[in-house]
């Protein structure tokens, strides 16, 4: 494989000023930037992606979660380019379109348990907006209108529409939109390393921390409470991962209270753990389940929302769910998602994934030699590396210092030791890592190697 910068399309004095000037970029803080300091990626083939200057990155993230079968794949683009011949665009309002009947048939008959109706959006925030609004309705459907409320969990990502960042539970995200939709309620998620109750008992914990939405439900009342939304493994904070019988104790709590279970697995279907979908992996029966990202690879933008006859019996009579956007099922993003479950398909890629995770996992865990490792803990191609000033008491590093670490040294060093990935200090400070499922052993030694040079780097610096 060779880099090259054909497809860059500015000299780089040219792309620097026009950053600066004109592209305002998604969560990024704009102060001080020259337009030079920001990477301009140009190419991706495989696992690795190419920046305006020929260099090489080894993509750790899957861009944002969402590169399955890795870059640069013929099939995809073609399965674009001939939907686009075809037929390029047609809403999904009143009318449907091949690709999308064929898309929401293979999701119908892939998704856990009954889940076999499919609603389609154009990402996940979409999704989780759809899953809250959809919830919201079908009990004022079904007699029970009181029923609104929300309960997801302390520093889960669930998107920015007011909606979604109602759900999300990432205070530093909020502030800034308050006041935000009423009604959401946040519980503890399931990080067993730093856990205060339970701490000798990964399952009695898991029971303590479900037995918290239980007890979230009866103090907002379960007549109010409409649905409790949970990633498989949440992301943010470090992949935390569910413990041994956690979601057969949240199902059983939700079906007491009639309450919806939402899955949201934006990041956890389509391979991450190794399973088309994250429910299957852990082996619970959601009411709804939201997804995005890995169902085109990030090719093409598109979600789906997938739920069962009993949530849309209640459509059936007369009520209309009065929501949908423009793009929401787009003919070639649905094309491009058959191309790409095919791909996933003959590539074999769940069964890579679960036939390599463990090697991936003990190549991680071999940085716990360093004394700024404090655990490196997921499942699947989904793990994240927690850093601790002091492992053996696990203190953490202040606000100050883990900005100064993460953003100020450990980024930078990854980067530009030729790794993309993610330094996340919105809670604890992690490194995020979620790389294209074809990986093997190459890139996960890559990944090792960087990361310990850097996280060295950063033990020296303190
Ligand atoms: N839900 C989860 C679990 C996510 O991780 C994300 C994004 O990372 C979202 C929802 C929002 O997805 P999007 O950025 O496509 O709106």
């Amino acid at each position: 494989m060779t880099a090259t910068t054909d497809f860059h399309p500015l000299a780089a004095p040219d792309a620097s000023r026009i950053i600066r000037d004109h592209l305002w970029m998604h969560f990024t803080p704009h102060t001080g930037l020259t337009g030079a300091d920001v990477p301009v990626i140009v190419r991706g083939d495989g696992a690795y992606v190419w920046d305006s200057h020929g260099k090489r990155y080894l993509d750790g993230l899957a861009g944002l979660f969402a590169v399955q079968v890795g870059h640069g794949r013929e099939e995809l683009a073609e399965a674009a380019a001939r939907q686009t011949r075809q037929l390029a665009y047609f809403p999904i309002w009143g009318y449907a379109h091949p690709t999308a009947i064929e898309l929401a048939e293979r999701l119908a008959n892939a998704a856990p348990g009954d889940l076999n109706r499919v609603f389609f959006t154009v990402s996940g925030g979409e999704s989780v907006e759809t899953a809250w609004k959809l919830a919201r309705q079908y009990f004022k459907l079904v007699g029970k209108p009181t029923k609104h409320k929300v309960i997801s969990r302390s520093m889960a990502y669930h998107g920015t529409s007011l909606g979604a960042l109602s759900i999300t539970g990432i205070p530093g995200a909020k502030a800034d939109f308050e006041p935000l939709v009423p009604s959401t309620q946040r519980v503890p998620h399931t990080n067993f390393y730093r856990a205060t109750e339970h701490a000798d008992d990964y399952e009695a914990y898991g029971r303590w921390a479900a037995d918290r939405i239980e007890e979230a439900i009866e103090f907002e009342g379960a007549d109010t409470v409409a649905a409790v939304f949970l990633e498989p493994v949440q992301n943010t904070g470090g992949c935390f991962v569910p413990p041994p019988g956690y979601f057969q104790r949240v199902r059983e709590i939700c079906d007491r209270h009639d309450v919806l279970l939402v899955s949201d697995e934006v990041i956890c279907a389509f391979g991450r753990l190794g399973h088309d979908f994250g429910a299957k992996r852990f082996g619970y029966q959601p009411d709804i389940l939201t997804t995005a990202k890995g169902l085109t690879s990030g090719y093409a933008p598109l979600g789906a929302v997938l739920v069962s006859d009993r949530l849309m019996e209640p459509f059936q009579h007369g009520a209309t769910f009065m929501h949908g956007s423009t793009y929401g099922g787009h003919p070639v993003s649905c094309a491009v998602a058959l191309a790409n479950l095919d791909l996933i398909e003959r590539d074999g890629i769940y069964e890579h994934v679960l036939a390599n995770e463990s090697a991936f996992r003990s190549t991680l865990e071999k940085l716990s030699d360093l004394p700024i490792v404090g655990d490196v803990r997921g499942t699947g191609y989904f793990y994240a590396v927690e850093l601790v000033k002091d492992r053996d008491t696990k203190e953490r590093f202040t606000d100050e210092e883990a900005n100064r670490i993460l953003k100020g040294y450990v980024s930078k060093a990854m980067f530009e030791a030729g790794l993309h990935c993610r330094a996340d200090d919105r809670a604890e400070p992690v490194i995020q890592l979620a790389p294209p499922l074809i990986c093997d052993q190459t890139q996960f030694d890559e990944m090792e190697q960087i990361l310990r040079h850097a996280l060295t780097g950063a033990w020296a610096q303190l």
